[in-house]
């Protein structure tokens, strides 16, 4: 008989073994905390593996130290039912990181305290990122929120697995109220109108229009201070950000200036490289720091504009 609170891991020789997963809010665990999941480890045999949701993954265990392996970590399963909200990917956001824009650590701990082990139709992930980097994957998630210099955009119908789907757009420049409140009312939505789908599921079946129309409007009903939402204004937003930033893009020839975008300096003049690399500057490939304008990106890695210029001025 399966051990309460487990999952079969591996059966090997007719030997099987298993694993548990605590809940860590936040993927944040205390020394102490870790100090404790190490003992478990060592003393029942067992492998300790971080997962992709922010969790430790005690496996390897024999069926008959499950049950004592919870008492000595006197912790919490993650996992609730089959269908249920799973564990909330946060960022370190403005907590911890130089890039971010708000503070994913805050929202993403009260999603959790809202959220977590709710049932649903079926599975439902959510994830929380400070800033467009999106390190907590929010496009692959049933719903992810994302920090802007506008305050929060809410995604809904990502999954990644076997038959992946990046979320839709809902609504942008949400301030923490808006986006709680945004995320009840499709969370709602989600248990009153799906089947046993995933969110992207059921708005593919119903189209995103209608999903859209129908989430603002009940939001809209409930919560007037909420900036009206037009969605060709979102079509048109979307727009410019996929086929570039609207302004004019730099050129051959263009000097490079305080406002020139990394992306378009390193594009246009690849010989740059090197010299930003001097300065310290190694996040090149990292989206969040190709979209910044050179002087945005110098305040964050401390550097002088003075000089970083005309260095780069002297190689083009
Ligand atoms: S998403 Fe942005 S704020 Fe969050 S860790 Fe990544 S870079 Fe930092």
């Amino acid at each position: 008989m399966l051990p309460k609170n487990a999952n079969l891991q591996k059966i090997r020789d007719n030997k099987r073994t298993y694993g548990i997963t605590p809940h860590l809010p936040g993927g944040f665990i205390k020394p102490e905390l870790m100090r404790r999941f190490a003992e478990v480890a060592e003393k029942y045999g067992a492998v300790l593996k971080v997962t992709s949701a922010q969790r430790i993954l005690i496996t390897n265990l024999q069926a008959e130290d499950v049950e004592k392996a919870w008492q000595d970590l006197g912790m919490q399963p993650a996992m609730g039912a089959a269908n249920c909200v799973r564990s909330i990917k946060v960022c370190p956001g403005t907590a911890f990181c130089k890039r971010a824009k708000q503070d994913s650590v805050k929202l993403g701990l009260e999603l959790d305290r809202l959220y977590h082990k709710q049932e649903m139709p079926s599975r439902m992930k959510m994830g929380v990122a400070g800033c467009p980097n999106s390190c907590s994957e929010i496009y692959i998630k049933d719903i992810g929120i994302l920090g802007t210099d506008k305050g929060w955009t809410l995604y809904a119908g990502g999954t990644a697995g076997a038959h992946p789907r990046l979320a839709n757009e809902i609504a942008a420049d949400l301030n923490y109220e808006q986006v709680l409140r945004l995320v009840a009312v499709i969370v709602d939505y989600y248990r009153q109108h799906a089947e046993i789908e995933r969110l992207g599921q059921l708005i593919d079946r119903i189209g995103i229009e209608k999903f859209r129309t129908d989430i603002l409007k009940e939001f809209h009903n409930d919560h007037e201070t909420m900036p009206q939402i037009d969605h060709q204004e979102f079509v048109q937003k979307q727009e410019p950000a996929i086929m570039g930033s609207g302004t004019k893009q730099m050129a051959a020839g263009d000097p490079i200036t305080a406002n020139s975008i990394i992306g378009e300096i390193i594009q246009v003049y690849p010989q740059t490289i090197p010299v930003l690399r001097s300065f310290g500057m190694g996040c090149l490939g990292c989206p969040s720091a190709t979209g910044e304008e050179i002087e945005k990106a110098a305040g964050i890695h401390g550097l002088n504009l003075a000089d970083l210029l005309p260095a780069l001025n002297k190689v083009i």
